[in-house]
């Protein structure tokens, strides 16, 4: 990974999900994975079911490097899932990519796809091992399918009625049975998960834009700690079930500010609107003098034009980015590595010479490349260049899903001012957006999400819970308590 990628936090993934009989399955998943491949790229998978069984295809790359169609020309059925992959916990290796297939004794195969991180994985998978039961792979997604196998109940729903509370967040599932197409959500509602329709069949996505992509309606979201299962084409044919109350909701703030696609809606319209009232708000709290305004493209351009818009300063590209280098797998020479950012972003001079700029971001979590794209402004002319950043500062690590330092890397953790924070990646000045203006961009209440990695208030209690960290699945925290989630949730 390069230190642009390791700069930003990292999706742990994107589900897909469709009962259609009589379409192409396999080829509109593998459309909707296409639209999903921002949340994860580092392996994909594809699994379509019929009454026979069901059969799968999976491998390390990009959607569109994995799927040829002699690869798709074999996965016929009628109900299909997808997954693409960034690895959370569980390495970057074939056996931890998904979906997963397995046989349930008494139900028969299934294949299962998982976005989120299990909080207390490391005590299922010891419960698991004690029991004799080996897997196969490091990843939570495959003890999730385990613990499936080895519950008793005569249909899927009471399988999953059983399960789903011997796991703590974060999951959004989708699995695909010889006969169903099942989606189903933690009581958190941690990760998104929406349900839609394209004609007359049932669609399940980790965002919206994937049913957009297809040609798809948006119907509404999975309800927190709801299993919605599919049987046939029509509204008659879903079958929803409340497995477990919802919990205090705690959806992912990082969803709204960086991860999700802007032209998914999280629940309140557009993430590209929110983002520009996000630049909006930040530039009611920052009002240095500047010249011009410019984005780190392409994630924080939406925020940077409400920037530019709300002061009346001219937004323009200073950084021109190379959309097509995605995840390097053949890695620089030395030199071209000294050369660092630029093999991603290239500067503007005759946008940037003589200008004092305030440059746009959505996160800065160890300060690598913005210290790194600082300095290319300054050798490029900027005469100035002042940072803010549309969320408050990376304090503490994820233990939902998302790949994000540990405490000793994350930058925040060891300046505690902005005016330090500055020193340490050469600004002239810096701001972080307050969590307060925020949440007042997003149009959805306070209550509505998770701030652990801001506040360090989790929705889970992540020390008794084993939690594992995702970056290490065998690396513990003790640093975080019962008292956070307590003032959290209220709950022990
Ligand atoms: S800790 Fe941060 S990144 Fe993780 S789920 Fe909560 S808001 Fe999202």
């Amino acid at each position: 990974m390069d230190d642009e990628e390791l700069e930003r936090p990292h999706e742990a993934c994107g589900v897909f999900g469709l009962y259609g009989p009589g379409v192409d399955v396999a080829r509109i998943t593998y459309f909707g994975l296409f639209a999903l491949q921002h949340r994860g790229q580092e392996s994909a998978g594809i699994a379509v079911a019929n009454s026979d069984g069901v059969a799968c295809h999976r491998d390390m790359g990009l959607v569109n490097q994995i799927f040829t169609e002699e690869k798709m020309a074999m996965l016929k059925g009628s109900i299909a899932i997808g997954h693409t992959r960034y690895s959370t916990t569980g390495g970057s290796e074939i056996s931890n990519a998904q979906p997963f297939v397995m046989t349930d004794p008494q139900l028969g195969e299934f294949a299962l796809a998982h976005n989120g991180n299990l909080a207390n994985a490391t005590a299922l998978q010891r419960r698991l091992n004690r029991q004799g039961h080996n897997l196969s792979s490091q990843s939570d997604s495959e003890i999730i399918a385990k613990l499936i196998t080895l519950t008793p109940g005569a249909n899927w729903e009471e399988k999953l009625c059983r399960v789903m509370p011997q796991l703590t967040a974060a999951y959004s599932i989708v699995i695909c049975t010889q006969h169903e197409l099942i989606a189903l959500r933690d009581p958190y509602a941690v990760r998104p998960l929406v349900l839609g329709q394209m004609d007359d069949h049932w669609v399940v996505a980790s965002e919206t834009c994937a049913i957009d992509t297809i040609g798809g309606q948006y119907v509404r979201e999975v309800a927190p700690g709801e299993i919605v299962r599919i049987d046939g084409d029509g509204v008659e044919h879903l079958h929803s079930k409340q497995a477990i109350p919802p919990r205090n909701r705690a959806s992912c703030l990082f969803e709204h500010i960086y991860f999700a696609r802007p032209d998914s809606d999280l629940g309140a319209g557009a993430l590209y609107s929110a983002r520009q009232r996000m630049g909006a708000e930040l530039a009611r709290e920052f009002q240095v003098p500047a010249d011009i305004v410019i984005s780190v493209p392409d994630s924080a351009t939406p925020a940077a034009t409400g920037y530019a818009a709300a002061r009346g300063l001219p937004f323009m590209d200073g950084l021109i980015k190379n959309r097509y280098i995605g995840r390097t797998f053949i890695q620089p020479d030395q030199r071209l590595r000294e050369l660092g950012v630029r093999l991603k972003f290239n500067p503007l001079p005759d946008v940037l010479r003589g200008k004092r700029v305030i440059m746009i971001d959505d996160s800065i979590v160890r300060g690598t490349t913005t210290r790194k794209l600082v300095q290319l402004l300054r050798q490029t002319g900027a005469s100035e260049v002042h940072v803010a950043v549309t969320s408050p500062p990376f304090r503490h690590p994820c233990y939902l899903g998302i790949d994000v330092a540990q405490y000793d890397e994350l930058i925040a953790h060891h300046h505690t001012t902005y005016a330090d924070i500055a020193a340490a990646i050469g600004a002239d000045s810096l701001h972080f957006l307050s969590l307060d203006s925020l949440i007042r961009a997003t149009n959805l209440p306070a209550e509505h999400f998770c701030t652990g990695c801001l506040t360090g208030k989790y929705p889970v209690n992540v020390e008794t819970d084993e939690v594992t960290s995702a970056a290490d699945p065998l690396r513990r925290t003790t640093t975080h308590g019962i008292d956070r989630y307590a003032r959290l949730s209220g709950e022990h």
